[in-house]
């Protein structure tokens, strides 16, 4: 197109703009109202203005080192009247603006009593001169103007230019959404949304479109929201197609489920199970996401779901994101499945090739009902005899790739997905759009809440009389270092030198044990063993003890360094306590904090509720972050966000489902996968599971 040649088309490229159609869904991500534009003679003190002027001089002043410097201009213009613009820290101003040149500057007026000037301070400015893209004045000023992020050198005026030139070249296209859809929602038709999301019309309400709700900006979030749900939706219709295992729910499979229970279940995970033997009893695989709040009791309803399959004939996997809580897991089943005489296996990366060789034998000839590991289990040359359920622990940590290979070597076995990251709802929907969401949304009986208190490092004479005291009564406490992605060797360092001091000068009669990634497995499980049993009193280790580890007579979490700590991990350690029948406690040791470390501590302090902590996580965070962008499989959205639009998506998603149920035609049916296909394979193929 006219305007981008081979340079500005590579910058485009590079921020994922390849065609037309992708450029007008980079929309402004805010707006400016210059449809009152005012001489200088005419502005007021303390009101918004936009004023078309000419730079008369411009300098920095006061303290030129480091930018600290103060950037002065004067302007004119017709009315020959003066206005002063003021900049701190405004060196970055020196090479860019000049006398004479024009511009347009927006923001509030003031009057300067020292210099009996009226000034604005940082105003926004936009250069009218010396632009080969400058396009019609009329586009910049005199109207309700888009703002751009700029695309690397090409700045936010070029862009209104070059959306400018599109869309007056461009003829409208037929609407894809369902035409009862627009009438119902009243949405305006995509060619008005596109045109009036990037040009608001005149009168247009600047505050609806800074909050992105105009309508033809709520058109589009919903539009793209409605292709996403409808895709997930389609995805999830077709694999409840796909033949699977129907196992059926016997007395005998109900009978040892009842003889392995050491507990009677919530209501809560009652209900859950019934919604997973439902699904497991279907002739289609089941996609199910189990998530609950840590010590919630996913465990058991795990295991009762392998009950099912196995007495079905059927062997199980559980997946596990470490080999500390792959042995966890398998410990506690074994445990509870040596009763049903059941055989399970431990597959992790730590054992040594003949030992493999022997369990994958098992494996593959079906001597073995369950498998337990670590990515091991993925392994290409690891067989099942004749696998019909895959349950996959802490979803978060494993790429979609992952679970795909472990369900491969079943013929569509069930999946059951584990989360203890309480994701929020509508999220949750997005996220694992093509799994059906089961919540235990209760705690085992008796728990009380942990009471959670934050120390400076100053103060930690304080935390470790306070450990002395719950050890002298018999409880047993966890002191934890921060792993910092990629950098364990620094928290193994720290952890060892706290394991040093802590056994030998601290608390040189209480058993004080050491755990981190680096040690061989089978140390790993002996130290986790002796802290199981009893033997050692006080835990000194790394997060890698985050998820799943169970001793209930823990009483206190100690967490060094906790400001470095994300929320989400901070609240996984903290589920290590509390989960007996004794007060527990989480004590947090910060060392120094930035804002929202303060703020992620102060949540911790004030909430035991992990949804809670999730929402406050994903604000803290963003949602490319929250998500983790590698492993996330969240869709790359263009115009809407989820965070910002999350009614929009619930809207989308009730309509999606509703659509993808009862089409108003097979055609329109028809035409919106098509349309899906085209327009939406690349960026949906992430979210695609198998
Ligand atoms: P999660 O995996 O959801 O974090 P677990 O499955 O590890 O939680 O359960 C936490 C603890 O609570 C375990 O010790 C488990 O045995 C116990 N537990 C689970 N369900 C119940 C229940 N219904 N009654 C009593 N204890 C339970
Ligand atoms: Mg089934």
């Amino acid at each position: 197109m006219k305007g981008v040649g081979p340079a500005r088309g590579a910058m485009l490229q590079a921020k994922g703009i390849a065609t037309v159609e992708d450029l007008l869904a980079y929309v402004p991500f805010r707006y400016e109202d210059r449809s009152n534009v005012k001489t200088i003679a005419e502005l007021a003190p303390g009101e918004m203005a936009t004023a078309i002027v000419e730079v008369r001089s411009a300098r920095l002043s006061g303290f030129q080192r480091r930018g600290l410097g103060l950037f002065e201009a004067r302007f004119t213009d017709a009315s020959r009247h003066t206005l002063a613009g003021k900049w701190f820290h405004g060196a970055y101003l020196n090479n860019v603006l000049a006398p004479g040149m024009r511009l347009a500057l927006y923001g509030k007026v003031e009057y300067d009593n020292y210099s009996g000037e009226l000034t604005m301070l940082h105003p926004e400015f936009e250069i009218l001169t010396g632009e080969d893209e400058e396009g019609e004045a009329a586009l910049h000023v005199g109207r309700v103007v888009p703002v751009y992020e700029a695309v690397s050198k090409i700045t936010p005026r070029v862009l209104r230019a070059l959306m400018h030139r599109v869309l007056e070249t461009l003829r409208p296209v037929e609407d894809p959404l369902p035409a009862y859809l627009r009438e119902r929602l009243k949405l305006p038709d995509r060619w008005s949304a596109i045109r009036e999301t990037h040009f608001p019309p005149a009168g247009a309400d600047l505050r609806l479109l800074n909050a992105f709700r105009s309508p033809a900006q709520f058109r589009l979030i919903l539009e793209e929201f409605f292709w996403l749900e409808t895709g997930l939706a389609l995805k999830r219709g077709e694999t409840r197609l796909l033949p699977g295992i129907a196992f059926a729910l016997t007395d005998r499979a109900r009978e040892q489920i009842k003889a392995m229970l050491p507990f009677k279940p919530t209501a809560a995970q009652k209900r859950v199970l019934g919604e997973i033997a439902r699904d497991m009893a279907s002739p289609h695989p089941m996609n199910r996401l189990l998530q609950g709040d840590v010590g919630s009791g996913k465990t058991i309803v795990a295991a009762e779901a392998a009950v099912i399959a196995i007495e079905n004939g059927c062997q199980v996997a559980v997946l596990a994101p470490t080999e500390i809580l792959a042995a966890q897991h398998y410990f506690y089943l074994k445990r509870l499945f040596s009763k049903l005489n059941y055989v399970a296996v431990l597959l992790t990366g730590s054992l040594s090739a003949r030992e493999k060789s022997q369990l994958k034998k098992l494996l593959a000839q079906g001597l073995a009902q369950v498998a337990i590991g670590t990515h091991a289990l993925i392994e290409k040359d690891v067989e099942f005899h004749n696998l019909g359920l895959a349950i996959i622990d802490e979803q978060h940590r494993f790429g979609v790739m992952q679970r795909l290979g472990l369900v491969q070597k079943g013929v569509h076995p069930d999946v059951l997905v584990m989360t203890a990251t309480p994701i929020p709802r509508t999220l949750a929907l997005t996220l694992y759009g093509d799994l059906d969401v089961s919540v235990i949304d209760e705690l085992p009986p008796g728990r009380k809440p942990v009471v959670t208190r934050h120390v400076t490092e100053d103060q930690v004479e304080r935390v470790y009389s306070f450990l002395k005291k719950q050890i002298d009564q018999g409880r047993q406490a966890y002191v934890v270092y921060p792993v910092i992605e990629e950098s364990e060797t620094q928290a193994v360092k720290a952890a060892e030198k706290m394991y040093r001091h802590l056994s030998s000068e601290v608390f040189p009669d209480v058993a004080v044990g050491l755990l981190h990634g680096r040690l061989p497995a089978a140390e790993k499980e002996a130290g986790m063993e002796d802290f199981k049993q009893g033997r050692v009193r006080i835990l000194v280790s790394t997060s890698v003890i985050e998820v799943g580890v169970d001793v209930p007579n823990a009483t206190v979490m100690v967490i060094e360094q906790a400001e470095r700590f994300g929320l989400a991990q901070l609240h996984q350690l903290r589920g290590r306590v509390g989960r007996g029948a004794d007060q527990s406690y989480c004590v947090l040791v910060t060392e120094k904090m930035n804002d929202t470390a303060r703020e992620r501590i102060r949540t911790m302090v004030e909430s035991n509720d992990g949804f809670y902590i999730a929402e406050m996580d994903l604000k803290l965070r963003g949602p490319g972050e929250f998500f983790g962008t590698r492993q996330s499989g969240l869709p790359s959205l263009r115009i809407a966000n989820i965070l910002r639009d999350r009614e929009v998506l619930e809207i989308a998603r009730r309509e999606a489902v509703d659509f993808v149920a009862a089409p108003p035609s097979a055609g329109e049916l028809e035409r919106a996968m098509v349309y899906i296909r085209d327009h939406w394979q690349r960026r949906y193929g992430l979210v695609q599971v198998g």
